[in-house]
């Protein structure tokens, strides 16, 4: 006999399209991880909306069965944000992922919370435009995703991070309601301001369904300079020189040596293996101004102890070296069966600092740890390749993480630079705070969602409410 249907799934089934549920355990699955190391957990059914009415019968269903929701993008985050938690439904968005209005006149475009970021970078280019967010998983993200996470990118340093470039956003709220939040106006100051508030939630206080985005006009010029150092001291002192002399990259970014001999293996694009330290630099503007940032660039490197720049000589070189970098976690992830991908950022004067203690620490924990990343934006992913089946490695990586965190916070970093709390931070997140910042966010979570529906147990564990209970659905 087959096993009886819950009457969840039974309300389920009869709201939704059935090729919109997703019950079989081989398609749940599926959907028990993210791009966290070491994390999984089998939800009880998967949906995958069309539409924003969708999402609110199921988040009404949801509500009538007391279950949890977990919001789900691509599934590439680094924190854990969209791993199911027990016994929950898992709502995707990736089947909504309409561009819908690319607005030339005012410069922006509405899309679907399921648009993958590269159709969003795309769309801008073919009309002459520049979206500049450009996490390193761009090709498969989504921009529900991006703003969940307020993901930043290898052009954060001079055009920041997703929360830059979102004007306005729909969300649908844990009792059902739909919002928009912000607005199509460059300068909007009417009351508080819930769209940033809810950029980098995590999923923990609305579904966004639409996204408004601002977009700029496209630089003309570009020019990419690669830099080996023999000495990390080097390049992080000749990037402290670059910003010294007024003069901010679009990309600024880090490999040591193990992730330079990686990348090399991977990619084969004439890396200098035996390099310490590599530098990939892009200027861009008008092609005068980056033409003669790029020179300026090339001396500083060179002043400071640089053994080569490689200059691109045409666009498909440069994007060959852009793509280099952006294969570094791929390529570190074929080493070791396990590859935990750390995310903490310090002011960038405490960068050579940084980059050598956690060398100390690999060297203490006997862990082996590889690092590359953000060096503009101050922002290193240590890379520890492990096996999560070896538990008594596993505890000595865990001992150089939190060893990580705390050189981090020590220097007057943060736990996480652009992958979010999730489930792989939440235990650093009071000691970075403090108590009543930690205490106010929980505050903001339960006036929003007072159920605890919404990604429960990411960022912060709730303690129980007193009179914890769920209403009939609101509509
Ligand atoms: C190879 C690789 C490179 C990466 N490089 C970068 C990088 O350079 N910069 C960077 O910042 N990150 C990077 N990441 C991390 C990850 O890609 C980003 O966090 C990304 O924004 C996640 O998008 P996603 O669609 O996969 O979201 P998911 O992983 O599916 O979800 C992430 C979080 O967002 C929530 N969420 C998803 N969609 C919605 C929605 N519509 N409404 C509300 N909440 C939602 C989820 O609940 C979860 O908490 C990288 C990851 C990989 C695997």
């Amino acid at each position: 006999m087959p096993p009886a249907v819950s009457p969840l799934l039974q309300d389920l089934q009869a709201e939704l399209p059935a090729a919109c549920l997703l019950t079989d355990r081989a398609d749940l699955i599926t959907y028990a991880y993210d791009g966290t190391a070491a994390m999984r957990q089998l939800p009880l059914a998967v949906v995958l909306p069309l539409t924003a009415d969708q999402i609110q019968a199921t988040l009404g269903i949801a509500r009538k069965h007391r279950t949890p929701v977990v919001t789900r993008g691509s599934g590439t985050g680094l924190s854990g944000g969209s791993i199911p938690v027990a016994n929950s439904i898992v709502i995707t968005l990736v089947r909504m992922d309409r561009i819908l209005e690319l607005d030339t006149r005012n410069l922006t475009l509405l899309v679907e919370a399921g648009a993958i970021t590269q159709k969003i970078y795309e769309a801008a280019d073919a009309a002459g435009l520049f979206y500049p967010p450009d996490p390193g998983s761009m090709k498969i993200s989504t921009i529900g995703g991006n703003v969940a996470e307020n993901s930043g990118g290898l052009r954060g340093l001079k055009y920041g991070v997703t929360r830059d470039y979102v004007m306005g956003m729909e969300v649908i709220l844990a009792d059902g309601k739909r919002c928009w939040l912000g607005s199509r106006c460059v300068k909007d100051v009417a009351g508080y301001n819930l769209r940033d508030l809810f950029i980098g939630s995590e999923g923990t206080l609305g579904i966004v369904t639409q996204v408004l985005l601002k977009l700029l006009p496209k630089p003309a010029g570009r020019q990419t300079l690669l830099a080996s150092f023999t000495s990390m001291e080097d390049a992080a002192e000749t990037v402290s020189q670059i910003i010294a002399a007024r003069i901010v990259p679009c990309t600024l970014e880090f490999l040591d040596r193990k992730t330079i001999q990686c990348v090399e293996n991977f990619t084969r694009v004439g890396l200098p293996v035996d390099a310490a330290a590599l530098l990939l630099i892009e200027t861009d503007g008008h092609p005068a101004a980056a033409t003669e940032e790029a020179q300026k660039i090339e001396d500083l490197c060179h002043a400071h102890g640089a053994s080569s720049v490689r200059r691109a000589r045409d666009s498909a070189e440069a994007v060959q070296l852009a793509t280099a970098r952006r294969s570094a976690f791929s390529a570190l992830a074929r080493l070791k069966p396990t590859t935990i991908l750390e995310d903490v950022t310090v002011p960038r004067s405490e960068l050579a600092g940084m980059i050598r203690e956690v060398a100390l620490i690999a060297e203490r924990w006997n862990v082996e740890i590889a690092t590359f990343g953000h060096f503009g934006d101050g922002n290193l992913h240590p890379t520890i390749l492990t096996n999560e089946r070896d538990l008594e490695e596993m505890k000595r990586v865990e001992h150089a993480i939190d060893a990580i965190v705390e050189a981090a916070l020590a220097r007057k970093g943060t736990i996480t630079g652009e992958h979010g709390v999730g489930l792989a931070k939440k235990q650093f997140l009071r000691r970075q705070i403090g108590d009543s910042s930690h205490q106010l966010l929980t505050l903001v979570k339960r006036s929003l969602d007072p159920d605890n529906l919404l990604n429960p147990g990411k960022i912060f564990d709730l303690p129980p409410f007193a009179d914890h209970h769920v209403d009939a659905p609101a509509h």
